[in-house]
């Protein structure tokens, strides 16, 4: 069997892949920050890594895989303010709607899912030891920075010096920093911030940074120095350069071995915005298409390159993943029984073994598809079956995909109507009275009459 290879961002070059410890990998990706609902670009992170996890369990793997949640940042205390509800009722709410999409895309849950404000106490224990390394210091505003011209690595990730990284920078005149890319470890309490928003500190009362989290929950939960760090592209610079700093800035050794960036996703070869008026939320692809279709879209591309968001695109998934189930709904698979061929198991594993390339591992899946179609043997039925399951696809019953996945409206599965029941009544509670507004018309569309009871209770029935 052919081995692993990882575009390794930090050595801007495919690397043979060697874990730390034989036999187990420990993977941290950075998550959400949870003041709203996931859009499509958390859709890829979320549905890129769940492959690589998977893909790294099924070569055989101890897999430890967290993925953190940011609970605490400005967006959120100014989000929670507007709606009159606490932190936690908001970051809650938004917890539970991420999980409800990412099982929707079929996304295991990760072995860890540290919240930061749960790890307050080591975030402090860090910035301790960045304060004696000489690395951090108190500025005149009562934050705590990193002094970046003091870790001689910085820039590392990103290839660049200090000063083109500076060159980038907006100078900002009413911080206390040394240096305009020195960056925030621990912020100063601010007036009228809810309480909920402040611990204390030897540096008086405030909050983390974001940066800060990630280094303090992966070193808790998977060690000083790992295998794999994972993100978005758009995290590369600053976030990913600043964890690097502080680990290593703390701990005196290597931090990560490989680091790994999806690209961006973009919307009609436009950059996904608010303000362009072209940001969807998973929840508002889902309404259209089935999940299984975005996430077949999201793994036909390869992780590294850009994808583009379009109806039309949409549309050309929907029917390739079509023909995927129609070869299995003619010759069911049947239980039991060698695999028949190792050839297509061969050229799959070497795909995916090539730097996650899962647009060939699907090309494999249409090749053995069209045999399957040719040979009706249901020996390749069930490879074709079991070899897209590594990807998570194709484990429904053919008819279950083939009833809803075509045309959206009116194909939603009793599962599908009570994860929407579920995300209205959520809503609700959050006082997001036009989400629920929504939800219930992308019910009423589909056909399905809903019904208010007493007690917060939903009854519903097809019209
Ligand atoms: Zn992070």
């Amino acid at each position: 069997m052919s081995e692993l290879k990882i575009y390794n961002t930090l050595a801007r070059d495919k690397q043979t892949f060697s874990p730390i410890e034989p036999g187990k990998v420990r993977l941290y990706v950075c998550g959400m920050t949870v003041y709203d609902y996931c859009h499509i670009g958390h859709a890829r992170v979320l549905v890129v890594f769940d492959m690589v996890q998977r893909w790294l369990r099924a070569s055989g793997y101890d897999v430890t895989y967290v993925r953190n949640i940011t609970d605490i940042d400005d967006k959120i205390i100014k989000r929670a303010l507007e709606n009159g509800e606490s932190i936690g009722q908001l970051t809650d709410r938004f917890i539970a709607a991420m999980n409800e999409d990412a099982g929707a895309l079929g996304v295991q849950r990760p072995d860890h899912e540290p919240r930061a404000t749960r790890y307050v106490p080591q975030m402090l224990e860090l910035i301790g030891k960045l304060e004696k390394n000489g690395l951090a210091y108190k500025a005149s505003d009562g934050d705590v920075n990193y002094s970046v011209r003091d870790f001689p690595g910085y820039g590392k990730l990103s290839g660049k010096s200090l000063d083109d990284l500076r060159a980038g920078e907006r100078v900002d005149v009413n911080t206390g920093k040394r240096d305009p890319l020195d960056f925030v470890l621990w912020k100063a309490a601010k007036e009228g911030e809810p309480a909920e928003a402040k611990w204390d500190s030897p540096w008086g009362c405030g909050r983390p940074g974001w940066h800060i989290e990630c280094s303090a929950m992966s070193s808790d939960l998977l060690g000083d120095h790992f295998d794999i760090h994972g993100g978005g592209q758009d995290l590369q610079f600053p976030h990913h350069e600043n964890e690097i700093a502080q680990s290593e800035g703390a701990h005196q050794h290597t931090f990560v071995n490989y680091w790994m960036h999806n690209g961006f996703v973009r919307i009609d070869n436009e950059k996904m915005s608010k303000s362009l008026g072209n940001f969807f939320t998973i929840r508002d692809v889902l309404q259209k298409y089935d999940a299984e279709v975005l996430r077949f879209f999201i793994l036909r591309a390869h992780y590294r390159s850009p994808l583009n968001y379009s109806d039309a695109h949409l549309d050309d998934a929907r029917q390739a993943l079509t023909r995927l189930y129609t070869a299995l709904k003619d010759v069911p698979p049947e239980a039991g029984g060698l695999v028949a061929d190792e050839a297509h198991a061969q050229r799959f594993a070497e795909a995916l073994n090539d730097d996650f390339n899962t647009p060939v591992a699907i090309s494999v899946l249409f090749e053995l598809a069209n045999e399957v179609n040719r040979s009706r043997s249901p020996q390749q039925a069930r490879q074709l079956k079991a070899l897209a399951g590594i990807l998570g696809l194709l484990q429904r019953a053919p008819a279950d995909y083939l009833k809803g996945g075509v045309p959206a409206s009116g194909g939603l599965d009793e599962a599908g109507i009570e994860a929407l029941i579920a995300a209205r009544k959520a809503a609700k509670q959050g006082r997001d009275f036009a989400e629920a507004d929504r939800i219930r018309a992308q019910l009423t569309d589909a056909g399905i009459i809903l019904e208010d009871k007493p007690g917060g209770l939903t009854e519903w029935r097809r019209a």
